[in-house]
């Protein structure tokens, strides 16, 4: 079988070592050694999120914690911001209205970072609960101006909270929790950790538990309470996905030994080479280097190919695995996942495969 390259924003490849902790047997989810593995699991979470406020590890995807940032908060009829500039922002904005917030939706272009002076406009104009942005917006892979919005939070409405969805920055981009004040960040396995999907992580800090009290959206598996409670016993209120935990475990570990500097670095130099390797392969990219995510990046399909023979191609011939555009941009761009594991050599091999794919292709 052709060796597949999955070049995806997530899941990444998950090193072997980790994948073999998922073979280990069943514990016990209430006794003393999944108290001390939940413990490491949180330490090592906490080292990366550059945090000291509480922090659960959820069993579900990504989405799971953006919908318990938002339910632990907040109250049907509250106003929120929601900074919109692609389709993961959206669904942030989205789940906030399904429980019947009242969303104010600065949308961007797709393609460039939120815009600063529009939002300070719309910060003097009206007090927010919360502000929900997406520090990397994985589907037309720009990263957020993350700090300047928190400064800006802090200058013009103090009391707002930042709700922070850092899925696929986490680990890979500079985003210290508490010097920054981000209220709730989430995260998880299956990006920067390199872990398999199902977990996910949410820091939660003091001025978010006082919203807590007052929040009233309905809530039981996502209620943070329960989190609370349980996790002085060590234990999570329903049974946790075990291997995962056992693999989250490994895999945190690695990038905390790694060194968090470090695999910010690693991930820009990546970035750099892929980049400049798709510029001098003619493609255009869809944001510019100031904008540029440090974990994926979005490039145009050349106009004489159809993208979906492209990504065919690709996976067939090549075992080279590319994500499509999402939404609007399914048909016109193609994503290239950077992050996890991924070395200086993978990310040439990567460009290699490509290179040889479109030139079979024009
Ligand atoms: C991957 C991702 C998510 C979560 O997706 P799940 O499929 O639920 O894990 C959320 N936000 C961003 C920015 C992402 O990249």
């Amino acid at each position: 079988m052709l060796k597949q390259y999955l070049a995806l924003p997530g899941p990444t490849t998950v090193s072997p070592d980790v994948l073999q902790q998922m073979s280990m047997e069943m514990i016990n989810h209430r006794g003393p050694e999944f108290a001390q593995l939940y413990e490491n699991v949180v330490d090592n979470c906490r080292t990366l999120f550059q945090t000291k406020n509480d922090l659960y590890i959820l069993t579900s995807s990504g989405t799971g914690a953006v919908e318990a940032a938002i339910v632990n908060t907040l109250s049907p009829g509250d106003s929120v911001l929601a900074v919109i500039n692609g389709a993961f922002s959206q669904r942030f904005a989205d789940i906030a209205k399904a429980y019947g917030a009242r969303v104010t939706e600065y949308q961007g272009p797709w393609g460039e970072q939120a815009d600063l002076n529009e939002l300070e406009i719309i910060l003097k104009g009206k007090i927010f609960k919360a502000i929900l942005i997406v520090h990397c917006e994985t589907s037309t892979a720009v990263l957020n101006p993350l700090q300047e919005l928190a400064a800006m939070r802090d200058r013009l409405q103090p009391e707002a909270l930042m709700l922070v969805d850092a899925v696929s920055s986490l680990g890979a981009a500079e985003m210290p929790v508490d010097k920054w004040r981000l209220d709730v960040v989430v995260t998880g396995s299956q990006k920067v950790l390199a872990a398999p999907p199902g977990l996910a992580m949410i820091s939660f800090g003091e001025r978010a538990w006082q919203a807590y009290e007052q929040a009233k959206m309905p809530k039981v598996y996502w209620d943070l309470g329960r989190y609370q409670q349980y996790s002085q016993l060590g234990q999570t209120p329903f049974t946790p996905a075990l291997s995962l935990f056992k693999a989250l475990e490994a895999a945190s570990g690695k990038i905390v030994q790694e060194g968090l500097e470090r695999s910010i670095a690693r991930h820009r130099r990546i970035t750099k080479i892929i980049r400049s390797g798709l510029k001098e392969q003619g493609l255009r990219l869809l944001c510019s280097d100031e904008a540029a995510a440090t974990t994926v990046t979005a490039a145009l399909t050349p106009e004489s190919i159809d993208i979906n023979v492209l990504i065919k191609h690709l996976r067939e011939k090549h075992g080279l695995v590319l994500a499509r555009g999402r939404g609007r941009l399914s048909e016109s761009a193609f994503r290239i996942g950077h992050l996890g594991l991924v070395s200086e050599d993978d990310a040439s091999y990567c460009l290699r495969l490509l290179a040889k794919g479109l030139s079979e292709l024009t």
